[in-house]
């Protein structure tokens, strides 16, 4: 999985002139962070390895350096509050002991879930955590559950049972064993924060790339949009398409990005929440392009979840807040029209419109 994500990286990388400087110097300040300078433009490029995954933030001007390096903290704290692997993070705490108090950016987290969770009818759930458990996905002791057991665990992914407070932070749950994840949404968070981050140091141009999920801010700095390349499920090197886009969070979900198999089947990490199985929608990946990070995010999982109709018709009803890149298991590739100007590809694509 981990080549999977450096590859997309490299790819995202090539296709943004002005990002690699051929001129530029490499220098490796430790085992996880790579830095490359270049030399012209002021750009900077730094790559952490974070909340398992590879990310690569680059910006631009007089103060890249310092946005880029104060991201990489907010990253890094972010890691240590959200972490399910953790005992002292806030996720773990709230999960082992049913109770506790949200600092800002946790409980900003929990808000949107909560919102998203709702609008998508429970297509979005962030109460899965047992579930995925069960799947053995967070420890990778993968293991495919008893449906009694799935059902069981379903009664612990009630929202009504889960009390939260935005005001105070403060959550606990009515029954034992409610577990949170913010697996589906945190990194849309995250990457929106560095936006706010980069904007607070007067960096204007840049582009964040956490494991898959991309931030661009403003264009490039000849004024051209950025070059985004939507991965192929299929093929390591190819394309689903490009798109030419600024200041937007372009995220993809995908059942190829963390699956294991077992005799024959195919189990992937993203769930339905309405049988505690993997989401098997027709779809096999969803690219949500909005000026939103975390809503992207949310929605990525979400729409994965609820299959071409449904994700086309929640589109209709939500078109000023995001747009998709849908590709189905027959391969056929949908993007819906408020992308269609911006969106390349050498593959057939059919434009999903009002009132289709
Ligand atoms: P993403 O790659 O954004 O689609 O997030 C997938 C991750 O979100 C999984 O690894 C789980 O941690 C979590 N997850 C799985 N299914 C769901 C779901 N239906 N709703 C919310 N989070 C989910
Ligand atoms: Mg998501």
């Amino acid at each position: 999985m981990r080549k999977q994500y450096f590859i997309v990286l490299l790819l995202l990388l090539s296709l943004c002139s002005g990002c690699m400087d051929t001129n530029s110097t490499s220098e490796f300040t430790d085992s996880s962070t790579e830095e490359r300078f270049a030399d012209s433009e002021n750009a900077v490029t730094k790559d952490v390895f974070a909340m398992d995954t590879y990310m690569s933030l680059t910006a631009f001007g007089e103060e890249a350096e310092y946005a880029v390096d104060s991201a990489i903290s907010y990253i890094e704290e972010m890691d240590a509050l959200l972490s399910t692997g953790l005992e002292t993070s806030e996720v773990s705490q709230l999960n082992s002991t049913g109770a506790w108090t949200l600092s800002s950016d946790s409980a900003a987290i929990m808000k949107y879930a909560i919102e998203i969770c709702n609008d998508t009818d429970g297509a979005f759930q962030p109460l899965l955590y047992p579930i995925m458990e069960a799947w053995g996905f967070p420890d990778k002791e993968y293991r495919v559950p008893e449906t009694s057991e799935l059902e069981r665990l379903l009664t612990l992914t009630d929202l009504s049972k889960m009390h939260f407070d935005p005001s105070t932070g403060s959550v606990f749950f009515d029954l034992t064993g409610m577990k949170i994840d913010f697996g589906g949404i945190a990194k849309g968070y995250i990457s929106s924060q560095i936006k706010e981050i980069f904007a607070s140091c007067g960096v204007t141009s840049g582009m964040v790339n956490l494991g898959g999920n991309v931030q661009v801010i403003g264009t490039k700095t000849d004024g051209s949009p950025w070059r985004v390349g939507v991965q192929n499920p299929d093929s390591d090197g190819d394309y689903l398409g490009i798109l030419d886009i600024q200041d937007k969070a372009i995220i993809t979900s995908g059942g190829y990005e963390r699956y294991f198999e077992q005799d024959g089947e195919v189990y992937h990490h993203i769930i339905d929440p309405a049988t505690g199985y993997p989401a098997q929608s027709g779809l096999v990946s969803v690219t949500i392009v909005s000026e939103d990070g975390t809503l992207a995010d949310g929605l990525s999982t979400a729409l994965f979840v609820m299959g071409l109709e449904q994700a086309s018709a929640y589109w209709e009803e939500h078109k000023d807040q995001f747009d998709a890149i849908l590709l189905t298991d027959q391969g056929e590739l949908y993007v819906t029209e408020g992308i269609q100007n911006v969106f390349s590809s050498s593959y057939e694509w059919e434009i999903i419109k009002e009132g289709n």
